[in-house]
């Protein structure tokens, strides 16, 4: 990770729907990534959006008496929303009914089918409509859908145009082999060898009696796959601010349920219009909200916007990326996250600030104004090598914070006065200036609340950081 440019993305989210909590956390970590890289002085593009076209999308239109796009409009906005109030600092929202998107979906179209990689066939096979997915026998379970076992498959028959994947097949693997990074972590990378190894089958990239969709160039009868084009999502964005060149290390964020889309799938399409390819996908795994899937059916939604209002931005922030679902599925609940809160944040974090304040304000001392920027601590950087947002956060507070609330325990600042009492209350706002750089690419509100309270010359105390919740 030499480079000095980074392209951060996240999966861009089906506008069937405005996104829940379970979206929230792929949110979150990316938007982590992309502020710990800035901090570091990297040049850094953060992108997010929704996926617009396909037949859920216009399902759900239909359903709501709406057109498609009106339809989106709302979600998409709805969903710009519930990013905003997580503090998610995107560069770019891209929409794929961008104008600048369906250009450039049509030209990678072209290209690819140019390079003699799209052809006319028929499809006759297995289709989940949840996942708008075309599934090949081996990957279904118990003759169903993994990830939607209540709902019938459907048996579909189509005329349309197929993309050449199988001829990538070896392609992949030996990419693979040799970027052991490519695909984190690594129980992900040996399923997509593992699918590798009996070969890849083509899939249709065009649907017939989808409306809602960009035509494809070469058959106007025909509506352009909703994966092939939602995958061109990250080159559009990234193309035009000079994101998807060599000198730029490309990470996508996902989830495990879009693996074999964005590892085997994407780089097949990027490789056949003669595009570089990603360095890192980051393959997370799936939330779950006291035991259960978050789904509409099961009445359990939250928005994260509910849970904001609450706790604060940063208190949701701080529990999904320490307990969130980074490598493993990860199961969260309301009650864990007020505990949480509370031990971590209210009596530890805010308790550290409140009464460093305090003395401060006490001594009616004056402190030289803060240094910026600051740097990054070992016990956050040795683990952000490796992405483990969680352990980073986890290293943050059991060294430097942890410390510096026992350096205060030990030193009894309140016994003493003078030079003594100087040196300590210097040592404590230094550290804490420390903690808040520290603590900007999770908490970024606190972090933003206590420099500017610590920035001297006058320090005193604030409303506290993280009320106690009894
Ligand atoms: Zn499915």
């Amino acid at each position: 990770m030499t480079k000095k440019k980074y392209l951060i993305t996240t999966a861009i989210d089906y506008t069937n729907d405005v996104i829940h909590l379970g979206h929230a956390y792929q949110k979150v970590l990316a938007d982590a990534l992309a502020r710990f890289f800035r901090l570091s002085g990297h040049k850094v593009y953060f992108v997010t959006g929704t996926d617009e076209h396909g037949g859920n999308v216009e399902k759900a239109a239909k359903k709501n008496n709406r057109t498609p796009k009106s339809w989106c409009d709302e979600i998409s906005k709805k969903d710009r929303e519930e990013l905003d109030i997580l503090k998610i600092g995107y560069d770019r929202f891209i929409r794929t009914t961008d104008a600048d998107h369906e250009e450039t979906s049509l030209w990678f179209y072209q290209k690819v089918l140019e390079n003699g990689d799209i052809y006319q066939g028929e499809y006759s096979g297995f289709y989940c409509d949840a996942c708008e997915a075309y599934k090949t026998v081996s990957e279904l379970k118990d003759g169903r859908c993994e990830f939607h076992p209540n709902l019938e498959l459907k048996r579909v028959i189509e005329k349309n145009y197929f993309f050449r994947w199988s001829r990538y097949a070896d392609f992949l693997k030996e990419y693979i082999k040799e970027n052991p990074r490519f695909i984190i972590p690594e129980t992900r990378r040996r399923e997509m060898l593992s699918f590798l190894g009996s070969g890849l089958e083509d899939i249709p990239v065009t649907r017939q009696n989808i409306e809602w969709g960009f035509k494809a160039p070469n058959d106007p009868r025909q509506t352009i796959y909703v994966w092939f084009d939602a995958l061109i999502n990250y080159y559009t964005a990234a193309k035009k601010t000079g994101f998807w060149d060599e000198n730029t290390f490309i990470i996508h964020v996902l989830g495990k349920d879009n693996t074999r889309w964005h590892t085997l799938l994407w780089p097949a399409m990027l490789k056949s219009a003669g595009l570089r390819l990603p360095d890192t996908t980051l393959n997370h795994g799936f939330l779950t909200l006291e035991g259960k899937k978050i789904s509409k059916t099961l009445g359990n939604i939250i928005r994260p916007s509910e849970l904001v209002t609450k706790y604060g931005t940063d208190a949701v922030r701080y529990y999904l990326l320490r307990f969130g679902p980074l490598f493993d599925d990860a199961d969260i609940s309301v009650k864990r996250l007020e505990e949480v809160y509370n031990s971590d944040l209210a009596n530890n974090l805010g308790n550290l600030t409140s009464r460093t304040a305090k003395l401060c304000e006490n001594s009616a001392a004056e402190f030289a104004l803060a240094k910026k920027p600051g740097k990054f601590h070992p016990a956050v950087i040795a683990p952000l090598k490796n992405f483990r947002v969680d352990m980073a956060l986890a290293g943050l507070f059991e060294t430097k914070i942890k410390e510096t609330n026992e350096y205060i325990d030990r030193e009894r600042p309140w016994t003493k006065s003078g030079d003594e009492l100087n040196k300590i209350l210097n040592r404590l706002v230094e550290n804490i200036r420390e903690i808040a750089f520290n603590l900007e690419p999770f908490l970024p509100d606190s972090a933003a609340k206590i420099r500017e309270q610590f920035k001297g010359p006058k320090i005193k105390p604030d409303k506290p950081l993280f009320p106690r919740i009894s």
